[in-house]
């Protein structure tokens, strides 16, 4: 069975202006699996892994309004919790999704971690912008109470906390969750993976880890994770149908089938916006050079399609 690790971005969970509420993430998740159910129905190994920034915003702001009562909890745990609320999410409506098209399969989540390196860069130069807006007073006590880096976002009128963002070194699971899924998994299994790019630890001195205040992006964790479950394919679903060069531009132009060669060029001449599309490209590029066969950028409804080769941009290594 050929394997592909989807990784689902903020819009394929959450819709954006929504209320935000469960019954609205139910509702987007469903149409989500509805999607994610097909490329299973196309014979493919399936393991997912997603984003989490507006949950974990959403859990930043729940630590700020009850802070009198409970005490609030560090960022590596909030990531943690978003994977087992998101990954709790994904089971319920993909698992019946599947079951209702006579695809059975368990939709198993694998709350993870990353190992990130304590000299990682990232780490002098937070960039990762974390939880709400602050307006001028409260951003400088929030400076002075917590040490936190926040940057001015003029256009959308306010201080935002940023957090480094390392690069994922090795998921510290992948040995254990390969041999508990076997070699087979794909007729039994739909794993969920590395959820918000897994949570970054680092190691300590007595052999074990220690979480970090930071966030991994989830489209460079998803390239590790398909290395180390060794598929075929990695998918990034966004809210865009593929990679365009002149983004936005009136000489925009959508790339289909590419070598890494040429999105690599594309890259180097800064058509790709550092937090958003860069990532994505990276991780693609990153997993074509590790051995993966086709790296695919896409949307939701033109998933599938990009899968079979007729949607989205794909990068693979003897492009015609
Ligand atoms: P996700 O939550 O899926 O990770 P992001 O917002 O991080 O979504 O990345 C997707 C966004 O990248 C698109 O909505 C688009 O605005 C932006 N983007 C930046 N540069 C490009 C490009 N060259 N081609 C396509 N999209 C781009
Ligand atoms: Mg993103």
């Amino acid at each position: 069975m050929r394997g592909v690790v989807v990784a689902l971005g903020g819009n394929a969970l959450q819709r954006s202006g929504g209320p935000g509420d469960w019954a609205e993430a139910r509702r987007h998740m469903r149409a989500t699996a509805a999607a994610l159910v097909e490329v299973v129905r196309d014979g493919r190994a399936l393991a997912v892994t997603h984003g989490n920034g507006p949950q974990v915003g959403q859990l930043l702001r729940q630590n700020e309004i009850a802070e009198r009562e409970v005490p609030p909890r560090p960022l590596d745990a909030l990531g943690a919790e978003s994977q087992g609320q998101i990954g709790y999410l994904i089971a319920q409506e993909l698992e019946a999704a599947l079951a209702r098209a006579r695809l059975p399969r368990s939709v198993l989540v694998f709350v993870s971690r990353m190992e990130v390196a304590v000299r990682d860069p990232a780490f002098r130069r937070p960039t990762k912008p974390v939880g709400r807006f602050y307006p001028d007073a409260e951003a400088r006590l929030l400076r002075k109470r917590t040490g936190w880096t926040l940057v001015y976002d003029g256009a959308r009128g306010g201080w935002r906390r940023v957090v480094p963002s390392p690069q994922p070194t090795r998921w510290v699971e992948a040995e254990a969750v390969r041999s508990l899924l076997g070699r087979s998994w794909g007729e039994r299994v739909v794993p969920v993976i590395a959820g918000g790019g897994g949570v970054p630890v680092i190691r300590n001195r007595t052999g074990g880890f220690d979480g970090v205040e930071a966030v991994i992006d989830k489209d460079r964790s998803a390239a590790v994770v398909a290395e180390a479950l060794g598929v075929e394919d990695l998918a990034i679903v966004t809210d865009v149908p593929g990679v365009a060069v002149g983004f936005g531009k009136t000489w925009e132009r959508w790339l289909g089938e590419v070598t890494p060669d040429e999105l690599a060029q594309h890259a180097k001449n800064g058509e790709f916006a550092e937090g958003s599309m860069g990532p994505k490209v990276e991780a693609v590029l990153r997993f074509l050079d590790h051995g993966g066969h086709v790296g695919t950028i896409a949307d939701i409804p033109s998933l599938r399609r990009a899968l079979r080769g007729e949607a989205g941009t794909r990068v693979v290594r003897t492009a015609r």
